[in-house]
């Protein structure tokens, strides 16, 4: 389509780089890294190489240029080509720790977290949520408590992605003046968490036991995390149409394949229809997604139309990879059909990032209720 941000040279580019990165160093190993609960820190520095890690990250800080579109392009790929949304998660969950640092500008900063980052010799997580409660981030329990030039840090954060291998994470604490952002090293990871889903990207709890913590390494409060959250959600969002986009590839692939009653499945009417409405709810969502991450990313801050879609991909998702799993019938249910991962990782799209519920709360507010 002329004029679609999504189809200009430079993008087809960046999703050509992406497909190929996943051909030759995803694919072959993901059931490895699925078995043994993380990535390698190799592929966060084969990504950096290639330019992919520094994706929606300015060129100053280390990154390699481009803006929330291009960020979209990149994990729309991933999962089209075969990754998944664990691998998402897993390698890119700098997206997460990272904007808020650069949002300050600070150059001690950016060369202490960012920077090498960005280059695949760090690992940054974001740590929000905590044992008491995560939908409410007000209410957070973590300590920082004011000694000198730093801050005493006490309390325990839980379900933080990648923070079995994080060196740093970007956490919420709550100090005298209310909840801040800050970035702590040094604290321990408590328990490494079994999941349903994202087997490839480790989540943990960690330990923050009189973590001591220069004051300058605040960097923003609750508008800050609030404003990061839009581009977290679009991410989630994305993931979703883009998992629902590919078990919806698998299974026409499928049941042109798959005979029964000594007809290929893609011959019944029942299975036509079904197939159908699983392309209509991927189109809905990924034209609905992408036109609101077009307006983040050229500035406006939307908080309901952000909510909106991720509720949108998530519906859509959540139909579309039960139909995909239906229909590969006993296969769908084995560990060697792509399509039983993706049902089982698209699970925590409605939970992570804000759940289905506090987004619909979002909505409502805007309402007027
Ligand atoms: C795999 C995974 C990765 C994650 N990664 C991270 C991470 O990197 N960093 C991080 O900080 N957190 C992370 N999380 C945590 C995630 O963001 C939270 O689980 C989520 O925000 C929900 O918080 P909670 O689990 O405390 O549920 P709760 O807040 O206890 O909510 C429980 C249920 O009640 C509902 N509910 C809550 N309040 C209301 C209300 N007012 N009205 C109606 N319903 C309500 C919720 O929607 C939910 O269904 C991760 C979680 C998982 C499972």
């Amino acid at each position: 389509m002329t004029g679609d941000p999504f189809e200009t040279e430079e993008r087809r580019r960046l999703r050509e780089l992406t497909r190929r990165f996943v051909e030759r160093e995803v694919r072959p190993h993901l059931d490895e890294w699925e078995r043994a609960g993380e990535v390698p820190r190799a592929l966060h520095r084969r990504a950096a190489e290639i330019g992919l890690l520094g994706i929606g990250f300015a060129e100053e800080v280390g990154g390699s240029g481009g803006d929330l579109v291009d960020s979209v392009v990149v994990t729309e790929e991933l999962i089209r080509a075969g990754g998944s949304s664990g691998l998402v998660a897993a390698l890119f969950t700098h997206g997460i720790a990272l904007p808020h640092i650069v949002a300050t500008g600070r150059a001690d900063l950016v060369e202490r977290f960012v920077r090498p980052t960005l280059a695949g010799e760090r690992i940054g997580c974001l740590a929000v949520t905590e044992p008491d409660g995560g939908s409410d981030v007000a209410g957070i329990r973590t300590k920082a408590a004011e000694d000198g030039d730093d801050y005493i840090v006490n309390g325990t954060k839980t379900f933080i992605t990648s923070g079995a291998r994080a060196d740093f994470a970007t956490a919420a604490v709550q100090t005298a003046d209310g909840l801040r952002l800050l970035v702590v090293e040094g604290f321990r990871v408590t328990r490494r968490l079994d999941k349903m889903g994202w087997h490839c990207s480790d989540t943990a709890e960690l330990a923050f036991v009189g973590l001591r913590v220069p004051r300058s390494r605040v960097v923003g409060g609750f508008a800050e995390l609030m404003t990061h959250f839009a581009a977290e959600r679009i991410s989630l969002a994305v993931q979703a149409y883009a998992t629902a986009e590919r078990c919806l590839d698998l299974t026409l692939a499928w049941v042109r394949d798959r005979h029964t009653f000594g007809r290929p499945l893609a011959s019944r009417q029942l299975v036509r229809h079904r197939l159908a409405e699983m392309a209509r709810q991927v189109e809905v969502a990924r034209t609905y997604v992408r036109h609101v991450a077009v307006r983040v990313a050229s500035g406006e801050r939307l908080v309901t139309e952000v909510a909106m879609a991720k509720n949108t991909a998530v519906a859509s998702c959540d139909h579309v990879v039960d139909q995909a799993v239906q229909l590969h019938g006993g296969l769908g249910y084995i560990r060697d059909a792509e399509v039983e991962r993706h049902y089982r990782d698209a699970r925590i799209m409605g939970i992570g990032g804000g759940t289905t519920e506090i987004m619909n709360e979002i909505i409502a507010k805007q309402l007027g209720v």
